[in-house]
C-alpha cells in the first residue's frame, strides 16, 4: 500500500475517474499519503470515451447547469478555469489558450488520452498509490476516521472521497450512490441525460440519415419548455444530434419521456436570420413570415414545385412538400416541424441526472454536512450540465477543492 502501513493512508479516494484522479492528484500535491481504489481493471475509462476521444474538458462559458446548479456554480467559482488550466499545466497537460466552437476547451494533441496519461502519471508522481480492481462495498465511520470494505479487504484513512460516478455510458445497472447513501446521503431519482430521443418517424423514413441545423423546442400542448439549438441527425428511430440530446432529460423529467413533442425549426437553413448560435437557451424564435415571403418569392420565379430547390436538401422537402396545404403551411412546417417523442435511448446517456443530493454537501470544499471527513466530487452528486464540457469541468473542479480540503485537514492534525 503505502509508507504508513499495510490498507492504511491519509486519504481514500474512491472511483479513479476524472473527479477521483484530480482529487488524488490535488490531495498529493500538498503532500498528503493518497489510495485510489477503483472498480475497474484500468481507471479513467470514461475520461477516453469523452468528446468522440478528443475529451472536451471545460468550456469557456460561465456554466450551464440544471440540476445541482448552486453547488456547481460555486466549485466553478473557487476553482476558476484559470486555477484548472493551472492545474493541467502541473499535470503536464497542454490546453491551447483559444477556445474552440462553443467555448469548448479539448487538449491540444486532441486525444483523450493524453489526459488519462497525464492524471495518472502525475498521480503516481506525486506517490498516490492506484489501486485497479477494487470495488469499494461500504464506507464504516470510525471515530475521526473511516474503514472502507473491498471484499475481503479493509482499508482505513481519515479522510474519504467518494467519486463512484454515474452509471451513464453503458453502466446502467451499476450502483453509484450505494455507498453514499449508505452513510445516509438522500438519493435524487437519476435518469438519463444528454442522449438521443425516440420519435414516432412513421412516415419519415426518407430522412434517414439527414443532419441539417435546426432549432429543437421541447413542448408539450401548449406550453413549450426548453429550447436548444444545433445540428439534428434523423435516425430510423428518433433523433440524434447534440441540440436533441440536451432536452432529453427534461423530456424524461417532465414527462417521463412521453406525451410530449420536439418542435423542429429548419430555419437555419435558410439563413435568414444568420446561423443561430448553438448551445443557447434562448434561440431565436421561428419566424414563419419570412419563411413564407421567402418561398413565396422563390415560387413566383420558379414554380411552387421548385421553390425550396438550393434551399433545402430534397427529401426535407419532399418531406414539408408533402405534407403541407400550400406554401403558408409549408413554410409554418418549416419553422416548427412536430416530431412525437416516444422515449429516450438511456443505454447511450452521457450523463445522469439526479444522484446524490448536492446541498447535503458543503459548496465550497465537497465535505459532508452530515459525516465530517466524507467527501463527495464529481457526477455521483445530483449536478449535471450542459454539453460542451461541463461536465468533466464540474468532475475536476469538485475533485481538486475536496482533495485540497481533505489534504488540508490531515496535514494540519499531523503538525498538531
Ligand atoms: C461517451 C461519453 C462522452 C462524454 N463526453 C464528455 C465531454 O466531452 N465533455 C464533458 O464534459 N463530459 C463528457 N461526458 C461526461 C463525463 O465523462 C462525466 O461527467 C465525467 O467523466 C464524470 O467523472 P466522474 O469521475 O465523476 O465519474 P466517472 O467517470 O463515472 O468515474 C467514476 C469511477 O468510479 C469507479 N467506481 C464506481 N463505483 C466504485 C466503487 N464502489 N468502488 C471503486 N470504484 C468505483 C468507476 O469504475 C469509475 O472509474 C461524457 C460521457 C460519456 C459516457
Amino acid at each position: 500500500m503505502n509508507e504508513r502501513g499495510k490498507n492504511q493512508s491519509d486519504i481514500l479516494v474512491i472511483g479513479g475517474g476524472a473527479a477521483g484522479l484530480a482529487a488524488a492528484c490535488a490531495a498529493a500535491f500538498l503532500g498528503a499519503d493518497v489510495t485510489v481504489l477503483e472498480a475497474d481493471r484500468r481507471p479513467g475509462r470514461k475520461i477516453l470515451a469523452s468528446g468522440n476521444g478528443r475529451c472536451n474538458l471545460m468550456n469557456a462559458g460561465s456554466g450551464a447547469y440544471f440540476h445541482g446548479r448552486a453547488l456547481a456554480e460555486a466549485v466553478l467559482e473557487r476553482c476558476p478555469q484559470a486555477e484548472l488550466r493551472a492545474f493541467f499545466t502541473r499535470c503536464g497537460l497542454r490546453i491551447p489558450e483559444q477556445s474552440e466552437e462553443d467555448g469548448r476547451f479539448y487538449p491540444a494533441t486532441g486525444q483523450a488520452a493524453s489526459v488519462l496519461d497525464c492524471l495518472r502519471g502525475t498521480a503516481a508522481e506525486s506517490g498516490a498509490v492506484i489501486l485497479p480492481e477494487k470495488k469499494a462495498d461500504a464506507i464504516v465511520p470510525e471515530g475521526d476516521a473511516f474503514a472502507v470494505l473491498c471484499g475481503t479487504e479493509r482499508f482505513s484513512a481519515k479522510r474519504v472521497i467518494c467519486a463512484c460516478g454515474s452509471p451513464a455510458g453503458g453502466r446502467l445497472g451499476r450502483d453509484s450512490y450505494a455507498l453514499l447513501r449508505g452513510m445516509g446521503h438522500t438519493m435524487v431519482a437519476p435518469l438519463p441525460a444528454l442522449c438521443p430521443v425516440e420519435c414516432d418517424m412513421r412516415g419519415l423514413g426518407a430522412l434517414r440519415g439527414l443532419r441539417v441545423p435546426a432549432v429543437v423546442t421541447l413542448a408539450r400542448g401548449n406550453t413549450r419548455r426548453e429550447s436548444a439549438g444545433g445540428e439534428v441527425l434523423f435516425t430510423e428511430w428518433g433523433l440524434s444530434g447534440i441540440c436533441a440530446m440536451q432536452l432529453a432529460a427534461s423530456a424524461m423529467e417532465l414527462y417521463g419521456g412521453r406525451d410530449c413533442v420536439l418542435y423542429l425549426d429548419f430555419s437555419p437553413l435558410l439563413c435568414l436570420a444568420g446561423r443561430r448560435h448553438f448551445h443557447t437557451d434562448r434561440p431565436v424564435s421561428p419566424d414563419a413570415e419570412k419563411v413564407y415571403l421567402l418561398l413565396r418569392e422563390r415560387a413566383a420565379r420558379e414554380s411552387e414545385e421548385a421553390c425550396w430547390r438550393g434551399l433545402l436538401p430534397r427529401t426535407l422537402a419532399e418531406v414539408i412538400f408533402r405534407r403541407a396545404r400550400g406554401l403558408r403551411e409549408a413554410a409554418e412546417l418549416l419553422c416548427a416541424f412536430p416530431l412525437r417523442v416516444t422515449g429516450v435511448r438511456a443505454e447511450s446517456a452521457q450523463v445522469i441526472r439526479g444522484g446524490i443530493a448536492a446541498d447535503e454537501f458543503s459548496r465550497g470544499t465537497l465535505e459532508s454536512k452530515r459525516h465530517p471527513g466524507l467527501y463527495a466530487a464529481g457526477e455521483v452528486l445530483d449536478v449535471d450540465g450542459d454539453c460542451g464540457g461541463y461536465n468533466l469541468q464540474f468532475a475536476f473542479a469538485s475533485g481538486i477543492l475536496a482533495g485540497r480540503d481533505a489534504a488540508s485537514h490531515v496535514l494540519k492534525r499531523r503538525i498538531s
